[in-house]
């Protein structure tokens, strides 16, 4: 291959259902490796499964590209040189080559039904279609010619499958595992071609990657298994010279690293798998995604770049931009990688602090609208924002930590204050909130040496009075300074609520 070839990458998802969160990950690393390299980033749809096909999955699977920013230049709604980018389309460029590859003895036409294949699965458990078994089954290898041609002139439904040689060993390099090898004799004949005339996976993934002149490879480590018959394809079809580099990415495992993660893990353990919500037509259910549970994308995508990655720093947070610079395929590791779910919320918290206030505006709108909140300025909401920020691990925490600020406690933390509570404190209480009423200026410093002052003055200790203040501003013992509260609240409404507790702390 030579070294000027234009690095062009695909991401190439079967629209079956929600995307977990590992596709979006083999979506970033080829997204990363082609603007790496100034290279094209290709979708395409792999929907050759007809039995498989599930309504809106394509939409999903754009919508999720765009929300974590890794935006195809090619693909199916973009169009590009090199379409149709969904392989149904291209249903009718597939059969020519399986028919050339029977022609040059490297496939053969199979016959068998359905059933003949059950019965046989049920009288060798271990029945694989394989050069063990081939010349025992009804295909063209072991039927003569012309029983061949009257059974294909009659419009005999048949398969094509591939003709794995015998005691061969497949090697490839693979940019992350090395060198990797594979016996023949442990693979099946794989169908190519099916019955109802499209293409498998296996084939349709070659002819697409020639097609579409993709260079490298970035998948999962569950197709490794693959791989030999699609590198065998490739030499029959004799197109070895422009064939990929391979990249077989980490598996991202469960969190205790026993085995691959899947999404009844996240059901069953509490945390999203998917990275949207996907709700299955069939099942009626809606099963939460990243997005929905309140990631950002920045956190998402940074959490997923270093699944399996990292830029050999202790650096943990990274932008988009920066993992396009930073990244390298020499330092993705072979070891699958565990997926931790505090650890996606620490990036998400991270992620939280590092936008700004402004940008975080409209979802913060969304949830206080949720909460029937809509008449408050902006410049009011970024300020309140500013003060709770750092408590935030997902956005829609802002209620919680914030509501006080948009709406006057109904409850108090009563268990708190009554107890201790004496006549000195109301009238404690009653000569500050007098004095509030008189200031010109709602200014924090002030109104904190002044409160201070007074506490000084009545002899009684600090904490005796700041807690129950915080109470009555608030309705618990949260939330940010005691001051940085009464200022952003306004005078009137501080007095109000002062008014308002001391009934509640002084009620029998
Ligand atoms: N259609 C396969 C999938 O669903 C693509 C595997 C590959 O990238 O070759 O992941």
């Amino acid at each position: 291959m030579s070294s000027e070839r234009k690095v062009r990458v695909r991401f190439a998802p079967s629209p079956t259902g929600g995307l977990h969160l590992g596709g979006v990950r083999t979506a970033l690393f080829n997204y990363l490796y082609a603007r790496k390299h100034q290279g094209d980033f290709i979708l395409r749809v792999e929907d050759t499964d007809q039995t498989r096909f599930v309504a809106g999955a394509e939409e999903y699977i754009n919508e999720c590209l765009a929300w974590c920013g890794l935006v195809p230049d090619e693909s199916p709604i973009k169009g590009g040189a090199f379409g149709p980018y969904r392989q149904s389309e291209r249903k009718p460029s597939y059969r020519q080559f399986a028919e050339q590859l029977i022609e040059n003895g490297r496939a053969y036409y199979a016959f068998d039904t359905a059933e003949e294949l059950d019965e046989q699965r049920k009288e060798q458990p271990n029945f694989r279609y394989s050069h063990e078994n081939r010349l025992k089954l009804r295909n063209s290898l072991s039927l003569s010619k012309e029983d061949t041609q009257v059974l294909l002139s009659k419009g005999t439904p048949h398969t094509i499958r591939i003709k794995v040689p015998t005691d061969e060993t497949v090697s490839f390099t693979d940019m992350i595992r090395g060198q990797v090898s594979f016996e023949t004799n442990l693979i099946d004949d794989k169908v190519l071609l099916k019955a109802d005339g499209m293409p498998t996976y296996h084939l349709a993934v070659v002819v697409d990657d020639k097609a579409m002149e993709i260079s490298h490879v970035f998948r999962g480590e569950e197709w490794l298994p693959s791989a030999p018959v699609h590198i065998l394809l490739w030499e029959y079809l004799g197109w070895n010279e422009q064939m990929p580099q391979w990249a077989h990415l980490p598996l991202i495992l469960k969190p205790d690293g026993n085995g691959k993660l899947s999404k009844r893990d996240g059901d069953r353990l509490g945390f999203p798998v998917y990275a949207m919500n996907w709700k299955d037509a069939q099942a009626e259910k809606e099963t939460i995604g990243f997005r929905e549970m309140g990631f950002l994308p920045e956190a998402f995508v940074n959490m997923l770049g270093v699944l399996g990655w990292n830029d050999g720093t202790e650096q943990e947070l990274f932008s988009l931009q920066e993992l396009i610079e930073k990244f390298s395929v020499e330092r993705i590791s072979k070891a699958g990688a565990k997926f931790d779910f505090e650890k996606a919320k620490w990036f998400n918290h991270e992620w939280i602090k590092k936008t700004s206030n402004e940008a975080l505006l409209p979802q913060i709108r969304e949830v206080l609208t949720s909460h029937q909140v809509t008449n408050v300025a902006d410049d009011y909401i970024v300020q309140v924002l500013g003060a709770v920020k750092e408590r935030l691990t997902f956005v829609s925490d802002f209620w919680e930590q914030a509501s006080f600020f948009f709406v006057r406690p109904e409850n108090y933390d009563l268990g708190a204050v009554k107890p201790k509570w004496s006549a000195e404190k109301t009238t404690f209480f009653n000569h500050v909130n007098l004095e509030f009423g008189k200031f010109d200026s709602w200014d924090a410093v002030a109104l904190e040496s002044f409160f201070k002052g007074a506490i000084q003055e009545s002899g009684m200790k600090m904490g005796e009075l700041m807690m129950p203040f915080r109470i009555m501003l608030v309705g618990g013992k949260f939330g940010p300074d005691v001051f940085q509260i009464v200022s952003l609240l306004g005078k009137e409404e501080v007095v109000a609520r002062v008014n308002k507790a001391l009934i509640a702390f002084t009620a029998e």
